[in-house]
């Protein structure tokens, strides 16, 4: 379970998130939703902790990741307890940012054997059987550079899959992807969120969200402005702000 309490930012005076509370239970599929520039991606940040809250907390399975208000020395010991953390929370962006000069396995292996320290023979092994997973077995020993962007993605999905997260971040994973390759990428998360992985996704595909999200979390102006299952949030909007949302998507 990933959980946030009372999360702010501001960049410069600038609030871009206010008191943010969510709680993502072990094993369901959170979307979060909601108009450019409502602090989506800074929120998404927030919960690996690559941007720093200005207050608040960040829980993983009740422990916190980082402090806010540190002094510098407790700050620098925090760092070591911040990198274990963010070991168990993977993140998948909008552009895949693969290694170009490492192979499809290469890409998937490399921070399960250079950030966990775990035997290359063995990761290699795993990441077969993850590439497999997504469709892109006969792809191991392939260049990002041969790869369609939906391929691209799939490896990216593969890289945060070898970590063996805890939970897995996605920031518009199709946002960037030609309209016939959406279609593949949100299968392979759709299959994850039935296996049971936690996920938060921040999307703009409402017909998967409805589908695959166990919890829609609306966003507007840096406030959680709704919280609901997709039946209610689809069926049944609570504010004028969310229907005309959903209305104009
Ligand atoms: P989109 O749907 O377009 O991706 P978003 O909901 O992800 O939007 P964010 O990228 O989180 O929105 O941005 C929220 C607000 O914070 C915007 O007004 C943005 O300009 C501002 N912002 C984001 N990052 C910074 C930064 N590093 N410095 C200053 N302002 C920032
Ligand atoms: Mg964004």
């Amino acid at each position: 379970a990933i959980s946030a309490r009372g999360v702010c930012k501001d960049f410069g005076g600038f609030e871009v998130l206010r008191d943010i509370d969510l709680d993502v239970a072990t094993g369901t599929t959170t979307c979060i939703l909601g108009p450019s520039g409502s602090g989506k991606s800074t929120f998404l940040r927030c919960l690996n902790w690559l941007e720093e809250p200005s207050a608040g907390d960040i829980l993983i399975q009740g422990k916190p990741i980082g402090r806010t208000g540190l002094g510098r020395d407790a700050k620098r010991m925090a760092r070591n307890e911040l990198a274990a953390a963010r070991t168990s929370i993977a993140m998948v962006f909008q552009h895949f940012a693969l290694w170009p000069h490492l192979t499809v396995l290469g890409n998937v292996a490399e921070a399960p054997v250079h950030v966990l320290g775990r035997p290359r023979h063995e990761v290699e092994a795993e990441g077969r059987a993850i590439l497999a997973r997504v469709g892109l077995a006969e792809k191991a020993d392939a260049y990002p550079h041969t790869l369609s962007g939906g391929q691209k993605q799939r490896v990216a999905i593969s890289r945060a899959l070898a970590m063996k997260p805890k939970v897995i971040l996605f920031d518009e994973p199709t946002s960037a992807l030609d309209p016939e390759m959406v279609g593949e990428v949100l299968a392979v998360i759709r299959g994850l969120a039935q296996d049971g992985l936690t996920m938060v996704v921040v999307t703009h595909e409402m017909a998967f969200a409805r589908k695959v999200a166990d919890t829609i979390v609306f966003m507007d102006a840096g406030r959680v402005r709704e919280v609901a299952t997709p039946h209610d949030f689809f069926a049944n909007p609570q504010s004028e702000r969310t229907k005309r949302f959903i209305a104009r998507s």
